[in-house]
Parts: C-alpha cells; structure tokens; sequence
C-alpha cells in the first residue's frame, strides 16, 4: 500500500471513526435522500401562499369564522350595510391578504369574500360575479403562464371556498344548490353549518345528514378528501374516518375569549352556560381547521391546480384551435380542393427541367471524380 493511500485512510478514520459496515453502507449512498430537504428548505425560504373564499348571506358568521381560524382580524375596516341598502344590494368580491408567520414558516393568506351574496330580494343569478371572478383568476395565470417572463408569477386562484348554510332551515335552499352546481366545476366547495350553537346535538346530526344527501340527490361535487395511504398509521386512518364522516361540518366562530373551567377560551357566552370554539363535543371547528390548514392546505392547491385548473386550460385551448379554425377557413375563400392535373405544355416544362436537373448532377459527380484521381 503506497504511503497516499495510507495517508487517506487514516484521514478517514480521524474524520470519521465508524465501523466497517457503515462505510460499506457509505459508499452506496449518492446522497439524494437530502432531496426532501433540500425541497423543504427551498420551500420555506420561497413561503407559501392559500386564497380562501367565504360565501353565504351576510350575518351567518363568515367574518368571525375566518377571524377564529387564522386568529387575526382580516375585517377591521368592514362597512355593514343597513337593511334598506342590503335590499338592492350587488354581490361584491372583497380581498383582504395578511402575511402571517408561525415557527419561520410564512404564509401569504388571501380571503376572498362576497358580501351581498344572497341578500337580495331578486337572488337570481347572483353567483354570476363569484364564477366571473375565479375565471379572471385563472385567465390572469394562464395569461401569465403563457407569457415571456415567467418568473414571480403571482398566483391568485382560489383554492377553497367555505360555504355557509344557514342552521335555521331544513337542509339546502333552492339558492344553496344553485350556487354549489354553478361552483363546483372550478373551485373545492366546502359547505359548512353555520352557527351550530343554535341547534341541539340531533339537530345537528339530522341537518347534516339531510344536507348529505340533497348534494348527492342534486349531483353536487364538493371537495373529496383523498384516500388514506394503506401504509398509515392506525391513529392516522381513524382520524380520516373521523374527518369524512363528519362532513358537512357544523362550525361556531367567536371573536371574544372567555373563562371556562378555569381557562381562557374563545367562545360564547350565554345566560346558561359557555360554547367553546375549539371544544370537539360542542362544534367542528377543529376538524374544520385541521383539515384546512395542517393536513389538507397542499392537496387543495394540488386539486385547484390538477383539476379546476387543467379544465379551464383545456377549455380554453380547445376554444383558441376552433377559433383560429374558424377564421382560416373565412380568411381563405378558396376551397380546399386537390390540385388540377397540369395539361400537355406544362408536363413538358416539368420534364424539360428534371432532364435538365439529372444532367446537372451528372456533370457535378464527374467533376469531382476527376478532382480525386
Ligand atoms: P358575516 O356577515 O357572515 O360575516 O357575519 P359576522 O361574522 O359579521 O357575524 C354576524 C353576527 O353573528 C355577529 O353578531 C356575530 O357575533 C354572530 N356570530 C358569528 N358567529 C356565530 C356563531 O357561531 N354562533 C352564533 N350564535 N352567532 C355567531
């Protein structure tokens, strides 16, 4: 062994003084295990971004719902409407963003809100600014996407859209079903029961299975959560069993914190007693806020961008190509027959010029011939 190598080994086991199998082992690692790592490293530095919609009529809870959620307050500067001024009221579309960040993790949040939705005398049509809006957003990206600079493109497709049904009725209101249908083509409906604090346990549980069914009965898709992974864990599977079945979720917001059992919580507080938000045997909301934003945030952009997305491409290359067909058949107004059969004369002229050509090429190889030798 030459003093080099000698030189080397002992390098290494100064560096690294480990046993014999784990140097074997060694020599077979590329390294490209680090790739989660690198990949979530690039993704926190980049931060992430989740544009969430709220629709249902005013007064149902959606403001104080998404100020629980994020436990922040998106509505300082909200300008509440009179009932006279809500009677002619059009459905406006609201943005409010925050960045929020949490153990170095930043999050651009974007709430989508749509006050006027539903309050109308007339509510014909008046999810029609709602789909307008989320098509601009996919048009504004497919126009970004498809354009020179594709660098920083801003993403601002809504990914979900919670919405609210009211507890007071017997399931889903002619408005609630066409809004879902004209909806859940382009965007991951979420329906919620708002306010479950004004009903009992079983009339939760009958509302929620009456609301089940009318959105099978009516075709309506909202969003699937996906299938667990066979490998999971049991505690994991149970917990997806638990979040299915408990679809549509009944939710209660609060923006004050009271004392309860000697804690301070938010809730709301009554003559006979206190509703806890974040308490599971009084409402979904945990469930519900879990599922948004600790396990279900990345597939609800994966579905917005696979699917909603990928349709409203497809659709709108398939509408340029017919175009574009339509206006070359009446830009050329010749049609588009086979060529006619040359006469006489010009079959001459054709064979006039190949003979012509073969005697070009013929003189060329001689050339070249007498070149060499
Ligand atoms: P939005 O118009 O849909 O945004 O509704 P708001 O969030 O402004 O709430 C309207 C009213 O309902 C306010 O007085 C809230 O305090 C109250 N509210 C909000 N969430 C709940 C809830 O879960 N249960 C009950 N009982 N009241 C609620």
């Amino acid at each position: 062994m030459d003093t080099m190598m000698l030189q080397e080994k002992l390098v290494e086991k100064l560096l690294c003084p480990r046993t014999r199998t784990t140097r074997q082992k060694d020599k077979q690692y590329v390294g490209f295990a680090t790739l989660p790592n690198q990949v979530h490293r690039k993704s926190v530095k980049k931060g992430f971004d989740f544009t969430l919609m709220v629709a249902g009529e005013s007064g149902l809870g959606k403001s104080t719902l998404v100020n629980s959620l994020f436990l922040t307050d998106l509505y300082k500067d909200r300008k509440l409407l009179n009932a006279e001024e809500r009677i002619n009221q059009t459905v406006e579309i609201t943005k409010h963003t925050v960045d929020i960040e949490e153990k170095g993790v930043k999050l651009k949040l974007t709430i989508v809100d749509t006050p006027g939705f539903g309050d109308a005398v007339n509510n014909n049509e008046c999810w029609r600014p709602i789909t307008d809006y989320i098509d601009q957003q996919f048009e504004q990206y497919f126009r970004d996407e498809s354009g020179l600079n594709r660098k920083n493109i801003l993403d601002n497709r809504v990914h979900c859209c919670l919405y609210f049904i009211p507890p007071f009725g017997h399931g889903l209101r002619p408005v609630d079903v066409e809004f879902m249908k004209a909806l859940h083509e382009k965007v991951n409906i979420i329906p919620l029961i708002s306010k479950a604090d004004c009903l009992t346990p079983n009339e939760v549980k009958k509302l929620k299975d009456r609301v089940r069914d009318e959105i099978e009965r009516f075709g309506i898709k909202v969003y699937q959560f996906p299938e667990c992974d066979s490998d999971e864990e049991e505690e994991f599977k149970q917990m997806d069993k638990e979040l299915k079945e408990c679809t549509p979720f009944a939710v209660i917001g609060s923006n004050t914190v009271v004392e309860a059992r000697g804690q301070r919580v938010r809730g709301r507080l009554y003559p006979w007693g206190i509703v806890e938000v974040e308490n599971q045997s009084h409402c979904d909301f945990v469930k519900l806020r879990n599922m948004l934003i600790r396990s279900h945030m990345h597939d609800l952009k994966d579905v917005t961008c696979d699917v909603h997305y990928e349709n409203y491409r497809a659709h709108c290359i398939q509408e340029m190509t017919s175009k574009l067909a339509q206006d070359n058949r009446t830009d050329s107004p010749l049609p588009l027959l086979p060529l006619p059969t040359p006469d006489v004369e010009t079959e001459r002229l054709i064979k006039m010029k190949d003979e012509e050509m073969c005697a070009i090429d013929f003189y060329i190889v001689i050339r070249t011939l007498v070149l060499f030798y």
